[in-house]
């Protein structure tokens, strides 16, 4: 007999008891080709952007590759600065300012960096852009995937993965080469003379642009990408959003273009789907915000030719904020924006300023702790440092070294050392002074660097001289 205390399962469960695929299939996008006023834009900004990057290592500036990051020697060339590990701190800096600028523009206008000149998005653009040339239409491609293997299919199939591969490759050699003389590695490609890492990093960027632009795609916003996750957090009601006017377009349905809306009891939107044929990723704006969306406004262009096509005013997709859609008018300037701003502003003129008076020579003075001091048969008394010199230029000087601060004091030691650009050497010095002329037990003094050929080049670091109590 069942015990009553006991729940029996068998009446709980449910009726029908099968698996969950944890991780959802992914459906090929077939995107339809669109042409609008944002995509103009999105042309604009992507074009410069990706000249720029597959040039800029070719450009030569004050007679070196314009932007080199050396590793084996551990030094960055940009734009004719170098700078050396000991600079980390400022590039640390920059970044800090790059991504607090991202947090600004995306409390602004959305994500205006995902749709507009994110690589990951300027990337997929060129090989979808690749797609249609070598497949097709958007019918066409569904027609030819659905279609049996057949000569043109394989043809087709060939140009277009060719033609992937080949602006793979060119993205992973001019990265390679944005780490290595891009010169050389090219000359040392035609002569099929690539050895050691190189063919390696190649081939490895080759194929993470050919997987990602070609083949994954949207999943690398929705599922990859970090920023996709928190950027939620920056918006706000007045943040920039391409967004769905369902107060115009519903109720949604199909219509003759000549009936009117009102007299059928619809609103704007004739449920054509084409926004959602055009969404990189493969989502339907008029469900609402959705974090997938990377504001591409491909939909709004899209909207707007049906619009102008049914002679409908434009904008039923249109960017704007939530607060607009509830009927309120943005707030542009809000505390939120002008805090980040002037935030950001004090970053750039700091940093700026840095730049602008940097001395490419670092010094640190570091005091023998074992011994504080050290009193000679003549009653004079001796303080040992250990200076650590570092030439961030690129070219050899001859510097000087001397003190100051501490009246009638004598260096002894090798006070000019001759240093290659990027060398950093460790200096011992001694300080010798008559302990009559120190009022203190502990006195600060400087110790000064100077370049012989470029007396700009000078720089002091402070350090202290101890007498016996
Ligand atoms: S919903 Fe519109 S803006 Fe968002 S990703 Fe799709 S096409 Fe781009
Ligand atoms: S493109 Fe415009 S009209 Fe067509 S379904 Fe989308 S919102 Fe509706």
């Amino acid at each position: 007999m069942a015990d009553p205390n006991l729940i029996d399962l068998q009446e709980i469960a449910p009726a029908e008891v099968g698996e969950i695929d944890l991780y959802q299939r992914r459906e090929k996008i077939y995107t339809r080709k669109i042409e609008g006023f944002f995509q103009r834009i999105r042309l604009f900004s992507g074009w410069p952007l990706l000249l720029g990057y597959l040039l800029l290592p070719w450009l030569y500036w004050d007679g070196r590759q314009s932007i080199l990051f050396n590793l084996p020697e551990r030094k960055f060339d940009i734009f004719g600065l170098t700078f050396w590990p000991q600079d980390f701190p400022m590039l640390a800096f920059l970044l800090i300012i790059a991504a607090f600028a991202l947090f600004t523009v995306t409390t602004f206008a959305g994500r205006i960096w995902c749709g507009y000149t994110c690589p990951q998005t300027v990337w997929t653009s060129i090989f979808m852009w690749l797609e249609q040339k070598t497949e097709g239409s958007r019918n066409q491609r569904v027609k030819l995937d659905q279609a049996p293997w057949s000569l043109e299919k394989i043809a087709r199939k060939t140009a277009k993965h060719g033609s992937w591969l080949f602006v793979a490759f060119v993205t992973g050699f001019t990265f390679v080469g944005y780490f290595l003389p891009i010169r050389e590695l090219f000359s040392s490609l035609l002569q099929l003379d690539l050895g050691g890492w190189p063919p390696y990093w190649i081939l490895f960027f080759t194929l993470a642009t050919y997987i990602n632009a070609g083949w994954m795609r949207e999943q690398v916003c929705k599922y990859m990408c970090p920023y996709a996750r928190f950027q939620s957090v920056m918006f706000d009601h007045d943040t920039l959003i391409v967004s769905y006017d369902s107060g115009r377009g519903e109720p949604r349905g199909s219509r003759k273009r000549e009936a009117i809306p009102a007299e059928l009891g619809l609103g704007d939107c004739i449920d054509c789907e084409l926004c959602v044929q055009v969404c990189p990723t493969g989502i339907d704006i008029r469900h609402g915000l959705q974090y997938e969306c990377i504001g591409c406004a491909l939909c709004v262009d899209a909207c707007n030719s049906v619009m102008d096509k049914m002679h409908y005013p434009r904008g039923l997709i249109r960017y704007t904020s939530e607060r607009e859609l509830q009927g309120e008018r943005t707030h542009w300037l809000r505390p939120r924006i002008i805090g980040y701003s002037i935030v950001l502003a004090v970053m750039v003129g700091v940093f700026s300023y840095s730049m602008i008076t940097r001395v490419p020579l670092e010094l640190t003075a570091i005091r023998d702790r074992n011994e504080l001091y050290v009193t000679t048969d003549s009653g004079a008394i001796e303080n040992i440092y250990t200076l650590q010199l570092a030439n961030m230029d690129r070219e050899m000087h001859e510097f000087t070294i001397s003190i100051s601060g501490l009246e009638g004091a004598t260096l002894i030691g090798d006070t000019v050392h001759t240093l290659n650009g990027g060398e950093i050497r460790s200096i011992s010095m001694r300080v010798r002074e008559d302990p009559e002329l120190l009022t203190q037990p502990s006195t600060a003094f400087t110790f000064d660097v100077e370049a012989t050929d470029a007396p700009d080049l000078r720089i002091s670091s402070e350090s202290r001289f101890m007498k016996p109590l």
